[in-house]
This record gives C-alpha cells, structure tokens and sequence, in this order.
C-alpha cells in the first residue's frame, strides 16, 4: 500500500497501490496509524508524503460511497485531523493528478510541493457533492477565497504553476528522478527552521469582502447550475470557511456531504461516473488485447461529418487524407478545414504555429490508390447502401492488409457493408455525432464479424481523439438513434392528440433535456427525419398517422431553422410559436380520426420518455447494448439528457420500474389501438419491475456471474 523509508531526519510515506492509491478504508486506516507512529518517533522531525506512481492519489474509493464504508473510522475527514493535528511536519509531494479526496489530504498537510505538469483539483461537484473532507474550509484559507470558489464550483483542476502563485503550493520541483530528493531536501529544511506547523486552523480566509463575492458568483453561475443543488451547498459552505473556526465550518462541511451523498443527483453523478470507467470493457475483447498501430488516417466524404471527423483527428496530431467523389468537394472540404483552424487560433485555442501544423497535416485526394498506406479509413459518403458498397468494394482492392476499414452511416448495416469486402474482420461502425470534432459520444458499432483488436483499436484511438467510446451492436439506429425514435414518435404523436409543440417541449425543457423534441427536429431539419421515414415506409405503415404533422411540414417545405420555419417560426435565433402547426395538426386529427384533447404535463413527460426507455430495456435485451450505463452514456454525451438525472436507464430505476411498467400499461389501454401498437412493455421491464429488481441490481448480478 505504501513503504516508509528514513532519509536522515525526514520519514519519506511513498504511496504506492496501484491503480489510483484510492484512499479506501485499509489505506485511511494504515496512514493513521503511520502518521501516529512517525509522531512518536523521536528521531523523525519531518514527514513527506509521495507517491510511487504516476499520479499522486486518485482520492476516495467512489465505491465505498455506495456502500457506506465511506463513514468507516478513520474516515478521510478523520484522517486530514490526524496529519493536521500531527506534532510533526508534514509535506505532500505532488507529481502528477492529485484529485478529490487526495488534494483534501495534501491541504491537511503543513506544506505542498509540486511538478509544474501536477494537476489538483475538487471534482467532486461533477458527481453532485461538495468536497467532504475539509477541501472548502482548507483551500480558501491557504489559496484564497477566490481561486477556491472557483476551483470548488467547476471541479476543474490547477496545474503546479498557477498554485504556486496562488499559493496553494510551497515550490515547484520539476518532475523526475530528483523530484523526491528535491522534497526530502524542503522538508529537512523546514524542520531546521523555526517552528515548522502551520495549521488551518489558525488561519483565517483573507477577502475584504466574502459575501459580497459569493453572492456575485452565485448570480454568475445561477444559468449552469439551475436544477443542481451541490453548487449551493458548496456556497454555503465557503461562507461557513469566512465565518466560523475551523472545527466548526468543518463539521458544517461534513452535514452537507452526508446531505448530498443521499440525493439522486450524487447518485446520477456516481452512476454515470462508473459507467465511463465501465464502459470501455467490452465482452469478448480482452484487457490485454493489443490494438493495432494508428499513425495515418483517411476519410471519405469531405461533407458535415467527414470534415468534423478529419478535424478531430488532425487536432489529435494525426495526419488525415480526405477522398472525395469530385476536385469541387475535395477543395470545398479542404478549404473548411483550414478555416477552422484559421478561426480556432483567431480565438486563442490553440497558437497560429500549431493551428498551422494541424492543417497543414491534411491532404486531399480522389483516388484511393493515395489511400494505401492509411492504417484507418472512415467512410463518411452519403447514406446510401449503394454508395457505401461501392466504396468498400474500393477500399478492399486498395488499402493494405490489416487497415481498418470504417463506416459512420447512421442507419445501415454495417454487416451488409462489411460482407462486400474480403475482410469484414476489420470492418466496423464508428458513428460519430454532429458536429463530430465537438461532441464527445461515438458508438462503436460491432460487426458480426469485427475481430476483437479491432474493438480495441477504436477505442484505443477513440481517447486519443478525446471521445467518449460506447460499443453497440448493429441493429437499426444502433442504439441512441433507436431510443430516439419512439421519443420523436410520441412528441410528434402528442401534436396530433391537441398538445402545441411549444407544450411538449416546454415539458422536456422542463425535466432537464438540453432541447425539446421539436426545437431538436428544427434544428436538424425536417427533412432529415422525412427522408428516413420514406425509405422505412413498409416498417411503419401499421401506423398511418406515424409523424403526420413532420410530414406535411417536409411537404411545405418548413424544414426547421434553415428555412426559418419549422414547428416553431424563427426570428434570429429566436423561436416563436407558429398557430399554423397547431391549425395543421387539427385537420391531420380529423383525417386519421384522431381526438383532439387537453393533454396534462405529466402525459406529455410520460409518453415521451417511457417508451423510450422500453426501448432501452429491448435493446439491452437483445445485447446491443452491454449495460444500462452504456446507454445512458449515449444518451447524456449525445442527446442532452440531463446529466444529473443520470441518463434514461438510471431514471428508471430512480422513478422505480414497476411504476413505469404501470404507466406503460396505462397508455397502453387508453389510447386504444395505438397503445396497443406502441406501447407494449419490454419483458425484460415486465420481469424486473414484478420481481422487484431494480435495472442496476440485475446487470450488477449478471456481472458477478458471466
Ligand atoms: P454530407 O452530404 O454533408 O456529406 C457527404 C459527402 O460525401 C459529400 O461531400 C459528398 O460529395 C461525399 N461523397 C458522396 N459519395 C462519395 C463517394 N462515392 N466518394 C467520395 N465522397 C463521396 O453528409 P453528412 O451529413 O456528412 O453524412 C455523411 C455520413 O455520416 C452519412 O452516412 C450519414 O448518415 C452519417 N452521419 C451523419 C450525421 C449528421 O448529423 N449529419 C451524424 C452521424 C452520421
């Protein structure tokens, strides 16, 4: 767990278990007991405190929060009193991360030295708490009022030089061989001078003003953080930090975790924290699995998503080649690409020299012979079956041997593009989402035959470009796009049953979506969404009012934002309710003999997201996707659920599943025969919700079985 070793007068604990030196129980209770027993020590005049690995400390077992363990003595609080407390000196050493709890220990210490690469920070915000362990009665006092108030409320960490500056830390040492030394020789130097303690709890937050600030910074954050209650809490308990004694504001500090640590926002900020750790172990693809080596990249199809993709890829450093079908695109798509990075240094986000070298660093081309030595192409052509036979058939006669060859189609079969190659092995679906070098979700779609190095190629290369990779099966719509249909289906649906698009939307808003359908399907465009229906046309043809009012907008030609009229009239930016779609959705009505009727708010959230998360429920199922986190992912970094509602799957559970089994039913009967057509239960629901088995509890027992 850690070695103590002596070094002339100072008592060197090296942290050391891997993978994150987490600070769980027996780790909490072995430095106590370390720290006690170097206090006693006569010989020992000062304590440095490292780690072994790359990192400093990850902070808290997370997973100790679900269980409870968290509160088991010494607890972390417990733990930074001790070292607090301790006669002795205490210096943390901080190379690399020191997050969370980790940084709460290092404050507790007398002094702090760190790399300037080191990076410490609070996040616990991001899973919907506040820092429990003294970090918002500690920091203010060493770093000041405002730079803990910011760290505090955005989670986001420092690195060694500006905490150098803002005092959070002592010195800087550069990382390496004699970074160790380099502490030993502070702390020896500190224990030679004077009186070396140096307690938080004789110190006091300096600030002229602390409650003229925090409300300031309440009233900057009040558009973020509607809906949230950590970033409160937080507020709360650094006001405690400029008013109280240390003890005191650190008891109040300690009520306002335990507080939060029960909300179901820390509980959707813990889920979908372990779902990101989980979602990269995919069946059938070892751990060890080797990916294979990416140096070169090429895209074909230089539109709205080849661009974005090229974009990501050169901004991660590696060099791509665009293909097109005609020198107009190709130069068009060119063209963009410099432009945005023309306009990314404009806005200081990356320096006119870099900015350079990542466009510099792309190529274009119309002949696949120049695709030959990529080691990944990604299809990005126009959605068509044929276009895309036509270019893997290309690309199997022309691109080396173990190139992985992969496509961004939104709704075909991967396995029908895949068979048209000599090598479906290396085939797969990289669906990236729009604008794709901005949104961090990509599906990683899994062909029936995609070979497992494969998998781990894309989601090796996936963090590389910064993206969030969830695997997915291949079914229509993978599994966001699948989930998203029934949602649009009930919210188009509902226009029809007398809601106005505003209504629905409104509702959705509400809840916490970043969108509501409608203002979603006009930025989109209408047409989008028509073009797909026309081509499904036979799968849904049971339901002769299936999006009735989306198509008769296509049919006006109200294709959303760009035409300026959509379900809503745009004014700028600005979306106005049109009464026309109200007056159009009244004679849809009467032609499919649909009742037009008041429709309560509470429907309108039910019908949109319960048959959504019946779909999840099916395709969890069927194994498209491997967990309920995954989807959740998918639909947090993709669609704009709420984060803090911890995705559609974990709100089941929240909302309880034989609740949503029941309502499922409800619609089901009452809207006669097209509840019946849409709103039958998942059996994977059914059997759950009637065992009492929340969704979480049955994929956490098939873990421990498979
Ligand atoms: P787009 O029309 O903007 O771009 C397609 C580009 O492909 C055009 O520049 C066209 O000239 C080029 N092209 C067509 N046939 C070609 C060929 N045979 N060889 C080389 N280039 C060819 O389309 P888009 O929105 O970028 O979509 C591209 C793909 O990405 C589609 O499969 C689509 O389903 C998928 N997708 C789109 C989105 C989105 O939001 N737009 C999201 C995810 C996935």
């Amino acid at each position: 767990m850690f070695s103590i070793e002596r070094s002339g007068s100072v008592a060197v604990i090296e942290l050391n278990a891997p993978p994150v030196n987490a600070l769980g129980l027996k780790m909490r209770q072995a430095l106590s007991s370390a720290v006690h027993e170097l206090e006693a020590d006569e010989q020992v005049k000062a304590i440095v405190l490292c780690s072994a690995l790359p990192l400093f400390c990850g902070g808290a077992d997370i997973a100790e929060f679900r269980t409870g363990a968290v509160w088991d003595k010494p607890d972390l609080p417990d733990l930074c009193v001790t070292i607090e407390t301790s006669r002795k000196p205490v210096v943390a050493a901080i190379a690399g991360p020191s997050m969370g709890g980790a940084l709460e220990i290092a404050l507790a210490c007398d002094y702090r030295v760190a790399a300037p690469e080191a990076l410490m920070g609070l996040p616990e915000i991001k899973l919907g708490l506040l820092p429990g362990a003294g970090g918002t009665q500690r920091l203010p006092r060493i770093a000041g009022l405002e730079v803990a108030t910011r760290m505090i409320l955005s989670g986001d960490p420092v690195k060694g030089d500006f905490a150098l500056s803002c005092g959070l830390v002592d010195a800087l040492f550069e990382s390496g061989q004699d970074f160790r030394a380099h502490a030993i020789e502070f702390a020896t130097r500190i224990a030679r001078e004077g009186d070396p303690k140096r307690s938080c709890a004789d110190m006091t937050v300096a600030h002229p003003d602390p409650k003229g600030f925090l409300a300031g910074f309440r009233t900057e954050i009040a558009p973020r953080s509607k809906n949230l209650v950590a970033p409160e809490r937080c507020l709360k308990s650094l006001q405690a930090a400029c008013e109280l004694p240390l003890a005191q504001g650190l008891a109040q500090e300690k009520a306002g975790f335990a507080e939060l640590l029960d909300t179901p926002q820390s509980r959707a900020g813990r889920h979908l924290f372990f779902a990101e750790r989980e979602c990269t172990k995919v069946p059938g693809v070892s751990r060890e699995q080797r990916p294979r080596d990416i140096a070169s990249v090429a895209v074909i199809g230089a539109g709205t998503m080849g661009r974005g993709i090229a974009i990501a890829f050169l901004q991660a450093g590696y060099p791509v080649t665009l293909l097109e079908a005609t020198q107009g695109a190709l130069e068009q798509g060119l063209d963009q690409v410099s432009k945005h990075f023309q306009r990314a240094a404009d806005k200081g986000r990356f320096s006119p020299d870099q900015a350079e070298a990542f466009a510099s660093n792309a190529t274009g081309t119309l002949s696949y012979a120049d695709l030959a030595d990529a080691d990944l192409i990604i299809e990005a052509a126009f959605e068509s079956m044929n276009v895309k036979r036509q270019i893997f058939e290309a690309l199997d006669r022309h691109a080396k041997p173990g190139a992985i060859l992969a496509s961004n189609t939104s709704t075909l079969d991967l396995d029908e593009i895949a068979a048209v190659t000599s090598r479906p092995e290396d085939a797969i679906g990289l669906h990236f989402f729009s604008p794709a070098n901005v949104m961090r979700l990509l599906e990683v779609v899994r062909g029936a035959k995609t070979a497992p190095d494969v998998i781990a190629t894309a989601i090796t290369v996936a963090k590389k470009i910064r993206k969030l990779p969830v695997t997915v099966g291949v079914c229509y719509g993978f599994v966001g796009n699948r989930m998203l249909e029934p949602y649009f289906r009930e919210g188009s649906r509902l226009l029809l049953e007398g809601a106005a698009p505003k209504q629905v939307d409104d509702v959705l808003e509400g809840f916490g979506m970043a969108m509501g359908i409608h203002a979603m399907a006009d930025l989109a465009g209408i047409d989008v969404g028509a073009r797909v229906r026309q081509e499904r046309r036979s799968e849904i043809a049971h339901d002769p009012a299936y999006q009735a009012v989306q198509d008769r907008l296509f049919e006006l030609g109200r294709l959303g934002q760009k035409t300026g009229r959509g379900s809503y009239i745009y004014e700028g930016q600005t979306r106005v309710e049109d009464p026309e779609v109200v007056q159009i959705s009244k004679e849809l009505a009467t032609r499919h003999g649909v009742a037009h009727r008041q429709i309560d708010d509470q429907e309108i959230l039910e019908r949109c997201l319960y048959p959504l998360i019946n779909e999840g429920f099916l395709i969890l199922e069927e194994g498209m996707a491997t967990r309920p986190g995954d989807c959740d992912l998918i639909w947090v970094n993709g669609y704009g659920f709420p984060d803090w509602r911890g995705g559609p799957m974990h709100y089941a559970d929240e909302v309880g599943l034989p609740r949503i089994l029941d309502r499922m039913n409800h619609y089901r009967q009452s809207l006669g025969a097209y509840g019946e057509m849409w709103f039958t239960p998942a059996p994977l629901l059914e059997e759950l919700a009637n065992t009492g088995v929340t969704l979480a509890e049955h994929f956490e027992a098939k873990k421990g079985t498979s």
